[in-house]
């Protein structure tokens, strides 16, 4: 090739990125995370999904993901803190209060203001858990631990993918590894580490119980149970175990680490009417397990029969 025909290729190159550069670079990032697909579609309790809209139900707009959502009691000792579709909960005690999920880290102001909102001091946070290692659940959990010192504890298989979040450079804070089953207590309330894999290696299902007019409920807080677009005998392994037994776990108030998986938004308007507690909804108890399940084994079929078994 001469010289000539090299540099005229070189300054079209040059003149293409900058005309399509923009374009170009977007569609790398379309590449690098691409959209779940929009098949399977399954039925579940009168309504439709596929991969996509399970997703884009969980996460809404990017708007969504960092907007405020009212914060308010659930039950008990037990409060919301998140955004309107990333979940954080909160539990008092008078020992201090335990967080759970600290979201992405631009959201941990946003959390913060919804604690002082509802009367509790940020800094009275003394343990920070999490329902599992992704960006948008668990980000924040560097900036939580550097502003109130709270502790931070997570599943041990969850470890490693944690660990390779972090923003800004900052390290992931794990001060204590928990195992399946065992249990986290501060001021009288206790919370049980259930290990319910397969959407990640150590997603975790945390339940409570929480007390209103003199009654026990017992609480869970359900773990993203969303199977991945490709699924290999280990997740297949990890869902095979994780469906059974969050359909086993004693439950009156069902919660999940987007507020989608429990219904928020019908349940705040039924709390504003006060007529009843709408979180208590033990009816609803496998309402994200129903939609998860089926679709994991539509997912299944799908690539059993592309793999032409
Ligand atoms: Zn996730």
């Amino acid at each position: 090739m001469n010289d000539k025909i090299v540099r005229v290729m070189l300054l079209m190159f040059i003149i293409g990125v900058a005309v399509l550069g923009p374009r170009v670079s977007l569609g790398w990032a379309q590449i690098a995370s691409p959209p779940p697909a929009d098949h399977p579609e399954v039925t579940v309790h009168g309504r439709k999904f596929t991969p996509r809209s399970i997703l884009a139900r969980n996460m809404g707009t990017p708007e969504d993901q960092t907007a405020q959502f009212p914060p308010h009691k659930i039950i008990g000792n037990l409060y919301y803190v998140g955004t309107r579709t990333l979940s954080s909960f909160l539990i008092v005690t008078s020992q201090g209060n335990i967080l759970i999920n600290s979201t992405y880290e631009r959201n941990v102001h946003t959390i913060e203001k919804s604690v002082e909102q509802l009367g509790f001091k940020f800094s009275d946070i003394e343990i920070l858990l999490g329902t599992h290692a992704h960006g948008d659940h668990q980000e924040g959990d560097a900036l939580i631990k550097q502003l109130t010192g709270a502790q931070m504890m997570a599943m041990a298989e969850d470890v490693p993918a944690l660990q390779a979040i972090t923003p800004g450079g900052k390290e992931h804070p794990i001060d204590k590894t928990l195992h399946d089953g065992e249990t986290v207590t501060l001021g009288g309330t206790t919370l049980t580490a259930h290990l319910t894999p397969g959407h990640t290696r150590g997603c975790t299902t945390w339940t409570m119980r929480a007390k209103e007019s003199g009654k026990n409920y017992n609480v869970v807080i359900g773990c993203s149970l969303r199977p991945p677009a490709t699924l290999t005998p280990e997740v297949v392994a990890e869902f095979s175990h994780s469906f059974p037994l969050v359909r086993s776990l004693a439950c009156d108030v069902p919660l999940g680490d987007h507020p989608a998986q429990y219904n928020l938004e019908e349940k705040y308007a039924k709390l504003q009417k006060g007529v009843r507690n709408p979180f208590i909804d033990p009816d609803g108890c496998t309402y994200e397990v129903d939609i998860e399940e089926t679709m994991f084994h539509a997912l299944l079929d799908e690539q059993q029969k592309a793999g032409g078994h």
